[in-house]
């Protein structure tokens, strides 16, 4: 991770819409649970989509895929009401073989459209290892590649996916893009006054982090422990980084 001072993340405009991409169901609650808790309590309107439909997350042989399909769909919906989001889309393309293929992107510039975001959050398709401990999950590069196109051009260009302004669905101009998961950091957002929220948020994904001790002295141990780690480096008791871009629309009249 860079070690060049990092920025509090700018702040949100009222009634804010911002849009969450991610691969799988739990990895919003891993990366940017406790930034979604707060921009929430700041009024913001947060909706999910999860592009795969976590059927590859057990190793257990007891665990039929559709079974687990079902299951993480339901911790997801449970997850993401924890921090106050009830919109949450499933994708439900294959976990663990995701390509970022114009399908997807057309799939994710339709939602975009939708909602029209102020704000979009995605996994960095740049970020192939993470500190010396983690090689990032393809899924995660190509759903935050999809993201990123989806955001700029497709988004905001009339004559990309012409089907779609046949839905009804016109151009919209995201005016922020937040990429977690990445080697690039340039904003932060504290997240030590609402890192039990985040943990509870965590404590919904059984099937991925076990439950009672095990989940208490695992995954939230460790997590915690991460986003103490990265505040201490910022000056704060917690927080979640982000490679923040930013889209100056001023100068377009709009
Ligand atoms: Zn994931």
């Amino acid at each position: 991770m860079k070690t060049a001072p990092l920025q509090p993340a700018p702040p949100l405009p009222a009634g804010a819409s911002i849009l969450v991409i991610a691969a799988h169901p739990d990895d919003i609650e891993f990366g940017v649970g406790g930034s979604v808790a707060r921009w929430v309590r700041e009024g913001a309107r947060v909706s999910y989509v999860i592009v795969t439909d976590g059927g590859a997350g057990s190793n257990d042989p007891a665990h039929a895929r559709n079974w687990l399909v079902a299951e993480r769909e339901r911790e997801q919906r449970a997850a993401a009401a924890c921090l106050g989001v009830q919109d949450v889309r499933f994708l439900g393309y294959p976990d663990g073989m995701l390509q970022p293929t114009l399908e997807l992107r057309k799939a994710l510039t339709r939602v975009i459209r939708e909602l029209k975001p102020y704000r979009v959050v995605c996994q960095d398709p740049t970020t192939v290892y993470f500190e010396d401990s983690y090689i990032n999950h393809p899924d995660h590069r190509a759903a935050g590649e999809a993201a990123t196109y989806a955001v700029f051009p497709s988004s905001e260009t009339r004559p990309i996916f012409p089907e779609l302004l046949a839905e009804g669905l016109e151009p919209h101009k995201v005016s922020e893009l937040y990429l977690t998961l990445t080697t690039q950091p340039t904003h932060y957002v504290a997240v030590g006054d609402v890192l039990a929220d985040k943990l509870a948020a965590l404590r919904c994904h059984v099937t991925q982090i076990g439950a009672g001790d095990a989940a208490e002295n695992g995954a939230l141990k460790w997590i915690s422990a991460l986003d103490e780690r990265f505040g201490q480096q910022v000056g704060v008791a917690a927080a979640e980084f982000y490679r923040v871009m930013t889209f100056d629309r001023s100068a377009e009249g709009d």
